[in-house]
Parts: C-alpha cells; structure tokens; sequence
C-alpha cells in the first residue's frame, strides 16, 4: 500500500462505484487505517455524489480571493469571541491573529520584524450550514461575486463526501450502510478556510507551529491541502511525522467524537502543522481547505453496541463540543 509517511493512501473509487465486495474491501482499508493511524489520505473520491476536481480547484481559488479582500473588508467578518452566557463552539467569520498588529504597522521593516516574531500568523475564514435556523449565522463579503453561491454548494459537497465516509465506516464495520446517516443529516459542520502567509525563511525554526500539537472534536474531519504541506500526525512513539501532501487527494482524519462514538476502537491522533523546512528565501504561502464534520447538535452519542462494553456514558452532541471548547 502506498503512504505518506504513516498516513495510507486509499483509492476511494471501488466504494463509490464499485461492487459489494470491492466496496466492502475498501471499507475495511479505510476502517483499519482508522484503528490504526487515525488518518489515512483518500484519492478516487472526485464525483458528482462527492466534491468534484474542478470544485476543489474552484474553492482554492475563491479562497485565495478572499484573503486577497482588503483588510478592512475581511476584519467587517471578523468572528466574536465565544460568551460563556451564549454558550458557543461554533465559529462564523474572520479571524486573524497577529494579522491586525501587522497590518498597522507603518514601515517594510516594522512588518518584516512582526513577521519573524510570529511565524505561525494565520488567517481563518469559518462557515456554516447556510439557513435561517443556524443559531451561528454565517457572515459574506459584500464584495465577493460568486464567493457565497460558491461556498454554500461546496459546503453541500463536502456533506455528501462526508457521508460517504460514515457509509465507509459503517459498512467496515457490518452495519448498514446508511446506519449514520439520520444522526449527520443536521450537516452542523464547520468549513474552514485557511492561509498562511508567506514568511521569510530565517523565521522560521523551531518555533514554526502553524498549528501546535492538538486533535480534533468531531466525527471525520476532511482537509483539502495545497502541494506546500506542513501537516505532521503523531506516530505511535509520540514523533511527529511529516503527512507530505499527495496530489488529488482528501486527507480525512478521526475526530475525538468518533473515538468516543466508536469505543475506542477508531483513533483520533494528534496532529501539527509546521512551517515546511528547506527552500529558498521565502517560504511559500499555504492554503488549505478544512471541513470539520459533527453529528447533529441535539443527537445523543451513545458508544456503538456492537462494539462492546461501553467505555463511556452517553452525551449531547453539542453539550460535548462546548466543553471541549471550553477546555481549550
Ligand atoms: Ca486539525
């Protein structure tokens, strides 16, 4: 089997469109490489009952395009702060920090100085299911065509890929295909946008976490990544090891809710993202795409029967995550 670095690459292609036995034997890849990594790279996945290759390409360009805006246009969508009394875990809008400090710093030097201090600096664009029901309404540029018709539709797809992943799961596992289905179809996912700017390499060294070291809280989460990488998941002797991005591919990775959901028997595995080392002077903007899937608010996770003893008491999906947000 193909890997990039510990994390297997699996053609998806047999489980979308092939036989009950080749979908079962894809399955069952894409469900011990969960047991065992946590994270596994997916490619074949690029369908019109998925994402298709034009729509990823699209989303990285209409990303790019967005954190192009003006910074004054980007910081009108700057997200608030989640209110203990508001009881949030979800985010919409724009977030930059350290970006503020640099924008209004006045001269090159002043910049290139805030720069080398904060080589992690990053950008985030956060949205949700778009409908009036939402209690974490989503947040538009005014001066972006296309940008929302394009973002709502690409959220849709990202679902449906996502849902394809349960179905994996699900028939790895013996149950019904659709066994997930009802507790997912809420769709309250977090899509993520993510850039960041090209920093000099001299600042980059140690210190170069673009994201520390954490795992992730929902069910599957879904990354689209540029060729410029950075993404390392944790071996099992605690080393973290380079994911280097494979070209056409999904990386999907278990979040801390599946685990839970599973026993135990599915991995959430931490994970980092570091300033990718070598190169020449300047070290590359990275854009990725990020699509945070979660049940539906209101299900009860309960640990899958068929899977033994339950571990752990049944929670509310969104009591969990607002505790673990809480945490952080
Ligand atoms: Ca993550």
């Amino acid at each position: 089997m193909t890997t990039s670095g510990i994390v297997p690459v699996i053609d998806f292609a047999p489980f979308l469109s092939g036989t009950p036995a080749e979908q079962k034997a894809t399955a069952t890849e894409l469900l011990n490489a969960m047991k065992d990594v946590g994270f596994l790279m997916l490619k074949g996945f690029h369908s019109e009952q998925t994402v298709t290759k034009a729509q990823v390409e699209d989303a990285f360009e209409h990303s790019k395009r967005f954190f192009a805006l003006p910074q004054e246009e980007k910081s009108k969508l700057a997200y608030t702060a989640p209110g203990r009394e508001s009881r949030q875990y979800s985010f919409r809008g724009y977030n930059a920090p350290g970006k503020e400090r640099v924008h209004n710093a006045t001269s090159e030097e002043e910049i290139a100085k805030l720069r080398a201090k904060a080589p992690d600096m990053k950008e985030t664009m956060e949205i949700g299911r778009e409908d009036g029901d939402s209690p974490f309404p989503n947040r538009w540029p005014e001066n972006l065509p296309e940008y929302k018709e394009f973002m709502v539709e690409f959220f849709h797809s990202c679902h449906k890929l996502h849902l394809q992943v349960m179905a994996a799961i699900a028939v790895g596992f013996d149950l019904e295909t659709e066994y997930f289905f009802p507790m997912v179809e809420e769709q309250s996912h977090n899509l993520r946008l993510l850039n960041y700017p090209a920093v000099p390499n001299t600042s980059v060294g140690e210190g170069g976490n673009r994201a520390g070291a954490h795992s992730d809280f929902g069910s599957v989460t879904l990354l689209f990544q540029d060729s410029v990488g950075g993404l390392e998941v944790q071996d099992k002797n605690g080393e973290f090891v380079p994911a280097v991005p494979v070209p056409d591919t999904v990386v999907v990775n278990v979040g801390d809710l599946l685990q839970r959901w599973t026993n135990d028997v599915l991995k959430s595995t931490v994970h980092r993202v570091v300033v990718p080392q070598g190169g020449g002077e300047m070290t590359p903007q990275r854009n990725s795409i990020a699509f945070f899937s979660n049940p539906g608010l209101t299900q009860m996770i309960r640990c899958l029967p068929e899977l033994g003893a339950p571990k752990y008491p049944p929670v509310k999906c969104e009591e969990y995550l607002y505790r673990r947000v809480e945490e952080t």
